[in-house]
C-alpha cells in the first residue's frame, strides 16, 4: 500500500489559529469576551503586579454594523513596554515576560496574540498598540499583524513622538468580529468581579450602547507584590532542567555551584546530598550532563528530605481586608468573612487559598450558593460545572450544617487561588481542575469561614429568640397594665390616665430592650402591636 501521507510542521501561530477555542475563541461572543479579557487582564499585571495603584480604561464600540465589527480598546496606567520587545509581545505566540515563577495573571504568553490571530481572521484592521515605558519620555505606536505562517510579528506602521506629560502605561486596540449581545451579562459580569477583588484600582467601562459604567477606586490599599522566585527541587522535571541549563547561555557551572545557585532551599548541605543521591560528581559541567545524568538528577531532587515548602513569596494574596472590602461594596449583605490560609504546596509549586463569604442583606437567596471563583486574581466565568471550586462549595459543603435554613441559599462565597502554577483545565484559563492538595485546601479554607458564618447565625438565632419572647410579653402589657390600674386607683377603668400611663411605660420599657431594627418593626406589626 502507497502512502499517500503529506507531512508538514505548523508554527504555533498556525496552531492557535487553526484551533482558536483552545484559547477561548471559539464563536463571535465568545471571542468578544475573552479579548476584553486578555487586554484588561495584561493591564492588571502591567500595574498592581508591579506596585501601582491600576487605572483602566476600556472600550468596547461598534465600527460596522453589517459585518459586526467591534473595537475593544483598553488603557492602563502601567510600566509599560520598551518600544523593541513590542513587535513581539504583541505579534509573535508563546513570547511573554511572565515565564518567570512569580504569580500573574498571564503564564502562557498567548492571550493577547490568540486576539490578535482571531482579529486577523475576520477583518483586516491591524492591532495599534501605543505605549510609554515607565521613565520614558517617548510614546511609542504600532501597527502589528501576526505572520501566522512564520509567527513572527509584521510591523506595518512604527511612530514615536515626545510625551513631555510623564504618562507611563499602555493603550492597546483590537478591531474583531464580535457579538456584543450574546456577550454583555458576561463581560459585564466579568468586569463586576474583576473590582470584587481590585477595589484599589479604579475601572471605567465604555459599552458598545454608550452606557458608561464607572467603579470608583475604594482603597489605596494595593496587595503586597509577588517575588520572582527559584524553582523548589520537587517542582522541576527533566525538561525543565534542561531549559534551565540552556538560560545560562554556555558559562561554563559546576553542578554543585547550579544546584545551590538555581534552586531554592539548596545550600552547601542539600546539595551534597543531592549529589550523593544521584551519584553525580559536584565538579561536573553542565553542559556536559546526559539525560541520563539529568534524569538520575531529577529522582535525587525528588528524594530529598526534610526540605523546606516551597517559597510563598512568589505569591500575592488578596488579603482578608480587601476581600471582605470588596464583597460589602458589592452585595450588600448583612455579614461578610473571609480567611487567607497559610501556604500549602502541590508537587513542588506553592499555592494559597482565600475564601470570602457573603451573606443576607440585599442578596436573593438562590436554588444554590452562587459561588465566585478566581485564579491569580482572574474571575473565572466558564465553564463552572467543571470546576474544582464550584464543586467543593456546591457539591461537598452540607450548608446546613452552618446554620443556613430552607432550601434558599441567600449566599455568595468567592474563592480564590494563587499559585505559581494554578492546573487550568485549559488555555482559556475558565476551570481549575481537581488537584488533590488543592481540592482538601480548598475545602478546609471553606469549612473555616462556614464556622464563622455558623457563630453569626447561631447567634444572631438566639437574639431573635430572646426578642421573641419579649414581643410575647408585649401582649400581656394591657392586661398587667389594668391590674395595676385598678389596683391603684381602686377600680376598673380602662379609659383612666393611669392605666395609659402605664401601659406607655411599660410598652417603652419593652421596646427599648428589644431595640427592634426596620425589618423587625414590620415583623412586630405583623404581631399587630398597635391593637394591643
Ligand atoms: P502573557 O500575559 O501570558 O505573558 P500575552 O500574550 O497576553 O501573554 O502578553 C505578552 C507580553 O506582552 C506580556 O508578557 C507582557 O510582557 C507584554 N504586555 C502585554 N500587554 C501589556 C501591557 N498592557 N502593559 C505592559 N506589558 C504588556
Ligand atoms: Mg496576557
Amino acid at each position: 500500500m502507497s502512502s499517500q501521507e503529506k507531512y508538514a510542521t505548523i508554527s504555533p501561530a498556525e496552531f492557535f489559529k487553526r484551533n482558536p477555542e483552545l484559547a477561548g475563541f471559539s464563536n463571535p461572543s465568545r471571542a468578544l469576551y475573552q479579548t476584553v479579557r486578555e487586554l484588561v487582564e495584561n493591564a492588571l499585571d502591567a500595574t498592581d503586579v508591579h506596585g501601582i495603584l491600576p487605572s483602566l480604561k476600556t472600550e468596547i464600540a461598534l465600527v460596522d454594523e453589517v459585518r459586526q465589527i467591534y473595537r475593544v480598546s483598553v488603557e492602563d496606567n502601567g510600566i509599560g513596554i520598551p518600544p523593541h520587545v513590542i513587535p513581539n509581545a504583541f505579534a509573535r505566540v508563546l513570547y511573554s515576560s511572565k515565564y518567570v515563577l512569580r504569580q500573574s495573571r498571564g503564564m502562557y504568553g498567548l492571550g493577547v496574540k490568540a486576539a490578535v490571530l482571531y482579529s486577523q481572521m475576520y477583518q483586516e484592521r491591524p492591532l495599534e498598540v501605543v505605549s510609554s515605558p515607565k521613565g520614558s519620555k517617548r510614546l511609542y505606536m504600532f501597527k502589528l499583524k501576526i505572520d501566522v505562517v512564520k509567527n513572527e510579528p509584521i510591523i506595518l506602521e512604527r511612530r514615536s513622538v515626545e510625551n513631555p506629560t510623564g504618562w507611563h502605561g499602555t493603550i492597546v486596540t483590537i478591531h474583531l468580529v464580535g457579538d456584543w449581545i450574546r456577550s454583555k451579562s458576561k463581560i459585564l459580569e466579568y468586569i463586576k468581579r474583576t473590582y470584587i477583588i481590585t477595589p484599589y484600582a479604579e475601572i471605567v467601562f465604555k459599552d458598545p450602547e454608550g452606557n458608561v459604567y464607572y467603579f470608583e477606586r475604594l482603597t489605596n490599599k494595593i496587595p503586597k507584590p509577588p517575588k520572582e522566585v527559584k524553582p523548589h527541587p520537587y517542582g522541576v522535571d527533566i525538561e525543565q532542567i534542561k531549559y534551565m541549563i540552556h538560560q545560562t547561555d554556555g558559562k561554563p557551572m559546576k553542578l554543585k555551584e547550579f544546584l545551590i545557585k538555581e534552586f531554592q532551599h539548596v545550600g552547601e548541605a542539600t546539595a551534597e546530598e543531592i549529589l550523593n543521591k544521584s551519584g553525580l560528581r559536584a565538579g561536573l559541567e553542565i553542559s556536559k550532563l546526559t539525560d541520563a545524568d539529568i534524569a538520575r538528577l531529577v529522582e535525587a531532587l525528588k528524594k530529598l528530605e526534610k526540605l523546606k515548602p516551597p517559597s510563598p513569596e512568589a505569591l500575592s494574596v488578596i488579603g482578608e481586608d480587601l476581600i471582605e472590602l470588596g464583597l460589602r461594596k458589592s452585595f450588600n449583605p448583612e455579614f461578610v468573612a473571609a480567611v487567607t490560609r497559610k501556604p500549602k504546596a502541590y508537587q513542588g509549586h506553592p499555592f494559597i487559598v482565600e475564601v470570602g463569604i457573603a451573606y443576607g442583606g440585599a442578596i436573593t437567596p438562590q436554588p444554590e450558593p452562587v459561588v465566585l471563583r478566581y485564579a491569580n486574581k482572574i474571575p473565572l466565568i466558564y465553564d463552572e460545572g467543571s470546576d474544582v471550586m464550584y464543586k467543593v462549595v456546591v457539591k461537598e459543603i452540607d450548608w446546613k450544617r452552618y446554620g443556613i435554613e430552607g432550601d434558599q441559599y441567600p449566599l455568595v462565597v468567592m474563592i480564590h487561588l494563587c499559585s505559581t502554577k494554578v492546573p487550568y483545565k485549559s488555555a482559556g484559563k475558565e476551570s481549575v481542575s481537581d488537584v488533590e492538595e488543592i481540592e482538601r485546601e480548598i475545602k478546609n479554607a471553606v469549612q473555616e469561614v462556614a464556622r464563622k458564618l455558623e457563630r453569626y447565625i447561631s447567634e444572631k438565632k438566639k437574639e431573635m429568640e430572646a426578642k421573641m419572647k419579649l414581643i410575647t410579653y408585649l401582649k400581656y402589657i394591657p392586661e398587667v397594665s389594668q391590674s395595676l390600674a385598678t389596683f391603684i386607683a381602686n377600680k376598673r377603668d380602662m379609659q383612666s390616665d393611669v392605666y395609659k400611663e402605664l401601659k406607655a411605660a411599660l410598652t417603652n420599657l419593652v421596646l427599648k430592650r428589644l431595640n427592634l431594627n426596620d425589618v423587625e418593626k414590620l415583623q412586630l406589626d405583623a404581631y399587630k402591636v398597635e391593637e394591643l
